[in-house]
């Protein structure tokens, strides 16, 4: 059975390494390939975007790809929607692996917004430090609110630098630790943090530091995701395969 795993994170490269040694299975690795240094693979890569939902159906055909896996980032909605809408126009199986999101415990001092803009307007006008723990393309909405002094964590470095005049950058690839967490937000006198609600363990460590801290954090709520077949663990998905394989779908059945 042929496998395109749509990936760029840590499921989706936990699922290529388990299912890489069946010798009933070819399982190839999709990255969006912004990374400058992708981390390695346990299975061939492909790099680079399809061109839409058009364009996957089309590799989808013409690699003869039987199941279609979306394990990507819970905020990456784009290349999510164009997994389904491929899926049905390539008539390939779909399934999709999502993390469950974070929820709030005793002690945590969340605010949901909507998105990047409504995080920058709710920081408020008195300057404070924020740290900010986004990807590098996403931050330029920050630049409307230059009262803030910024620090900014995203696994390449952000260039341009954001047109603000108090900002420092550190780029780093988690997983991250509570106490590391912890002691950089101490370190920099952090009042506040803005996030995603990434799910999984390895970028929790800000939001137990945060709590532990006392420190209010801006969440970017989850965007809308298609409605599909999905399972929320890499376990989970192996468990799905296996039945998809001993129910015949390798065969066409
Ligand atoms: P996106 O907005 O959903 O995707 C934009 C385009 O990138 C897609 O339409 C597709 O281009 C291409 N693309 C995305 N993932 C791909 C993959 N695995 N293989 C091939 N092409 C892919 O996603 P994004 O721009 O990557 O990220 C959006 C949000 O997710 C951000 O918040 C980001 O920080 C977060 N995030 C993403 C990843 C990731 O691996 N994608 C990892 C961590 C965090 P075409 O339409 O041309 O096919």
């Amino acid at each position: 059975m042929r496998i395109l795993i749509l990936g760029g994170t840590a499921e989706a490269r936990q699922l290529a390494g388990r299912l890489a040694a069946r010798a009933a299975l070819r399982v190839t690795l999709s990255l969006a390939g912004r990374t400058a240094s992708p981390a390695a693979q346990p299975v061939p890569v492909r790099s680079g975007g399809f061109g839409g939902a058009q364009g996957l159906a089309a590799y989808l055909a013409a690699e003869r790809i039987e199941l279609l896996i979306d394990a990507t980032h819970p905020y990456a909605a784009q290349i999510s929607a164009n997994a389904a809408r491929a899926s049905e126009l390539a008539q390939t199986k779909l399934l999709a692996v999502r993390r469950v999101p974070w929820a709030a415990v005793a002690g945590d001092r969340w605010t949901d917004v909507a998105d990047v803009e409504h995080a920058a307007r709710a920081l408020g006008a008195k300057s404070r430090r924020v740290f900010l723990a986004l990807g590098r393309n996403e931050i330029a909405p920050f630049a409307q609110a230059p009262q803030h002094h910024y620090l900014v964590r995203s696994v390449d470095a952000v260039e341009p630098p954001l047109a603000v005049p108090h900002a420092r950058y550190i780029t780093a690839r988690g997983p991250f630790s509570e106490a590391d967490d912890r002691q950089l937000l101490h370190e920099n006198k952090i009042d506040v943090v803005v996030c995603k609600n990434s799910g999984g363990i390895s970028s929790y460590g800000k939001i137990a530091a945060a709590r532990t801290l006392g420190l209010p954090v801006i969440m970017l709520k989850r965007p809308e995701l298609p409605d599909v077949p999905a399972v929320e663990t890499v376990d989970a998905a192996v468990a799905w395969i296996d039945h998809a394989l001993a129910s015949g779908m390798a065969r066409g059945v």
